[in-house]
């Protein structure tokens, strides 16, 4: 199931305008404004716009992000408070629209520690699972790069916060490629995305995750910079998305493209995947053929590779 974040300028609805545009199977979008700490009132009326949008839409589901001004691991009370508030909106908000999934970058612990900052956000994460009891919107933990104060850089971290917030039914990850390998674990290429994901298996489990955000990354190795590139334009190489793609485990979880200049861009990405969808057995390993594929210079069938 593949897609990506689209643009909801006009309302939120418009959003399954462009997943038609673009053959989105999945899209990612915000349920709020994101920039603002204000969230006005949702009424019933826009509700039921935007899941008659959805019904008449190829969309199957609809990842929400949750706004980057939300802290659960910052040492500041009014702003932990505010986040964990903001986080009840959303997930609130992400409920009444039916939507399945609701992405979370973990927290920065600021100028305080990691420990507390984890214990932060394990309390918020503890109080809002509390509060529900039912699994209609899951909150997904996202794999972070590790910039600056970052929690949730390492599959272990992140074990830890699942582990101390319990109701396992609640809660799920979103694997971020370009964060992973930012963060120093090495996904370029077949063998080693095996044992990136052989480690993640042993850690926290496979099932647990929901979601994947397909990004290629500007940054290098172990850089703990978060930067995303388009696919093919960064340093992860094409096999590793070729291996998502191709993996019978991942066949229904959404994958979302977060990319610069979204708008422009998206539409060509998707393509390239659709491509690299369709291609049996490995890529070859020659650059120049790799290049051809971005540049959209091959034609690729069902079960064919050839490139013209
Ligand atoms: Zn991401």
């Amino acid at each position: 199931m593949l897609g990506c974040t689209v643009p909801t300028i006009g309302g939120l609805p418009e959003g399954f305008s462009w997943a038609r545009k673009w053959g989105c199977e999945c899209i990612q979008i915000y349920v709020t404004l994101s920039r603002r700490w204000d969230v006005s009132e949702l009424s019933a009326e826009e509700v039921l716009q935007f899941k008659s949008a959805w019904r008449k839409s190829p969309v199957k589901k609809v990842v929400a992000h949750v706004p980057y001004l939300v802290n659960l691991a910052s040492p500041d009370k009014n702003l932990w408070k505010k986040s964990k508030d903001r986080l009840r909106t959303e997930l609130s908000r992400a409920r009444q629209f039916g939507v399945n999934f609701l992405v979370l970058h973990p927290g920065s612990y600021g100028n305080s520690n990691r420990e507390d900052g984890m214990k932060r956000i394990i309390e918020a994460l503890s109080d809002i699972s509390g509060e529900i009891d039912d699994q209609k919107t899951r909150i997904l933990l996202e794999t972070m790069a590790g910039q600056g104060t970052t929690i949730g850089s390492t599959f272990e971290e992140i074990a830890r916060i699942l582990e101390g917030v319990g109701n396992p039914g609640f809660f799920g990850i979103c694997f971020d490629t370009a964060h992973v390998f930012a963060a120093g674990y090495d996904i370029r290429g077949y063998e080693n995305y095996e044992t990136v994901l052989k480690e993640f298996d042993a850690v926290l489990g496979l099932k647990r995750i929901k979601t994947i955000h397909v990004n290629d990354s500007r940054t290098n190795f172990g850089s703990h910079s978060d930067r995303h590139a388009c696919i093919g334009e960064g340093n992860l190489g094409l096999e590793i998305f070729h291996a998502i793609l191709k993996d019978s485990r991942f066949l229904n979880i959404p994958k979302i493209l977060e990319i610069p200049e979204r708008d422009k861009r998206s539409e060509d990405n998707l393509q390239l995947l659709r491509k690299l969808h369709v291609i049996p057995g490995r890529l070859p390993q020659s650059n120049k053929l790799q290049k051809q594929l971005i540049r959209k210079k091959t034609h690729v069938k069902q079960n064919t590779f050839s490139f013209r």
